[in-house]
């Protein structure tokens, strides 16, 4: 295809979704180079090792219907372990400490049926916004106008529900119930197929997690793509579009391409200057789908001793900083390994402090749940996505009030040779690696179809929202 440009398609940000969109476009025959601003790919997924035991920083697990990341992991060849809950969890709530095991959480009959009612009422609620599109449900604009926060309090949920429904939104958008909107939640828990298995770990979002690590998955992605094609340390700054093609300056000079596919986080768009500007609808989102916090801690033991006591390492506590734990051990190592998440104002509060306070705190939030051993491990590490300059934050965007209904189709819509990706973009599981994945094969379709196809198969291999935007 090139010949007048430097390569068919630019892709900018090498997280998973910007990884799978390269190499879905050279599937297609097109030329591709990717601009990543970090010195690593991965983006929101990222490694570590502590005391000899592989450790994911950002995203981990998958579920079992993440059909995307799952096929790519498997195509790459990085298998998958099932996360560990054999044994009691453990619940922190008003300063005593509960095992239990399943889903019925020790918080008293009263406020387990005021919990039912609420996860119900949200459940239904969500059953009526259709997927993809939130901004044609019914009353999308009155849902949009509220935050889960301003909804709870009209539905009159008591306070328990009210916590552990900050516990959910801490963890799937790093934000407060205060922050998010209406829509935007039951947008969310439609696109994953309901709160199940958005939260649950056998049969839901957290069932597995990679052996190698998730990371392995960009890392090898990246690699198959041939050398040259990856270039990090590279910040797109300004792309300049006409009709059928763009300019992309990244401080190293300019490139010229065919099509470009931007692949960062809603909110890191704004950082790039578009020649002549984006449309205002486009902008605005930018502005305004800011991402949340959460950050992670691992401490690494000699051996898992929680599973001495017949604990599984899940935890849900009502206290801070680490208000979620989970057994992240895998099969090539006999060390114990706990991850705990801190997130929303926890992690505003404790993300500023300095590193020897910041272990201090989180420590003694383990040994609250798993006792005095918990504090010396012998390996801990921290990771504050809200730190990172070209991510903004994590998991996801958390887009407040007003911000859905009139932006979302912003998301996907194409200005000219400009498309989209990001796991904010995906249709399904958007939020999570899997969203990602199915992002950026989505992009790598949709520029496939107008670069290579004839009229008639462009017709046949669009997909029926493509059909609808053509
Ligand atoms: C703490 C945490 C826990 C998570 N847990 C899970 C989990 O258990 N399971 C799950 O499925 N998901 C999880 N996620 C979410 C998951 O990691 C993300 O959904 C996914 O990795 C997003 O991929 P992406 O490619 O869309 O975006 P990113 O990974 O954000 O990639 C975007 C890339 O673009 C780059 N970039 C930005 N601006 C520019 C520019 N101007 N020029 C060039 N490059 C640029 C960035 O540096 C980045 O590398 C978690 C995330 C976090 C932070």
């Amino acid at each position: 295809m090139t010949d007048s440009v430097d390569v068919d398609v630019v892709v900018v940000g090498a997280g998973l979704s910007g990884l799978a969109a390269a190499r879905g476009l050279q599937r297609h025959g097109l030329s591709v180079k990717v601009f990543e601003a970090l010195d690593r790919v991965g983006g929101r997924v990222g490694s570590a090792t502590v005391a000899e035991a592989h450790v994911d920083l950002g995203g981990t697990f998958v579920g079992p219907d993440h059909d995307r990341i799952n096929a790519l992991a498997d195509e790459v060849g990085v298998g998958r372990c099932l996360t560990h809950e054999a044994g009691d969890n453990l619940l922190l709530w008003r300063k005593d400490r509960k095992r239990y095991r399943g889903a019925l959480l020790p918080i008293g009959a009263t406020s387990l049926l005021d919990l039912a009612r609420i996860r119900s009422s949200l459940e239904r609620m969500s059953r009526r916004i259709p997927v993809g599109r939130p901004w044609s449900a019914p009353d999308a604009a009155g849902l949009d106008a509220q935050t889960l926060g301003t909804w709870l309090t009209a539905r009159h949920a008591g306070q328990a529900a009210k916590d552990l429904l900050a516990v959910v939104c801490k963890t799937s958008w790093g934000c407060e119930p205060s922050e998010i909107s209406l829509l935007h939640v039951l947008h969310y828990i439609a696109q994953a197929g309901g709160l199940d298995p958005m939260l649950d770990t056998r049969g839901g979002a957290q069932e597995q997690h990679f052996v190698e690590g998730a990371h392995e998955v960009a890392v090898r992605v990246a690699r198959a793509l041939g050398p040259d094609t990856v270039r990090l340390g590279s910040p797109v700054l300004r792309i300049d579009r006409s009709d059928d093609a763009v300019t992309v300056h990244t401080d190293d000079g300019l490139t010229t391409a065919r099509r470009v596919v931007v692949a960062v986080p809603p909110a890191m768009r704004h950082r790039i200057r578009f020649v002549p500007a984006l449309p205002a609808a486009h902008r605005h989102l930018a502005q305004r789908w800011s991402p949340g916090v959460l950050s992670k801690i691992y401490a690494v033991y000699d051996t898992p001793f929680w599973r001495e006591q017949g604990l599984s390492g899940m935890t849900i506590s009502d206290e801070g900083p680490v208000f979620i734990t989970f057994d992240a051990g895998s099969p090539d190592t006999s060390r114990g390994v706990l991850l705990g998440f801190i997130g929303g104002d926890y992690a505003r509060e404790w993300d500023a402090v300095d590193a020897a306070e910041r272990r201090v705190r989180a420590l003694s939030a383990l040994a609250d749940l798993f006792g005095e051993r918990a504090l010396t491990p012998r390996g801990y590490i921290d990771q504050r996505w809200g730190e990172e300059d070209w991510l903004g934050g994590g998991p996801t965007a958390a887009p407040g009030p007003g911000a859905v209904a009139s932006l979302h189709a912003r998301l996907t819509e194409p200005v000219g040779p400009v498309h989209w990706a990001g796991t904010e973009t995906a249709r399904r599981w958007a939020g999570f690696m899997d969203g990602a994945v199915a992002a950026g094969e989505r992009a790598a379709r949709e520029i496939a179809v107008e670069l290579t196809a004839t009229p008639e198969e462009k017709a046949r291999r669009c997909t029926p929202e493509e059909k609808a935007r053509r």
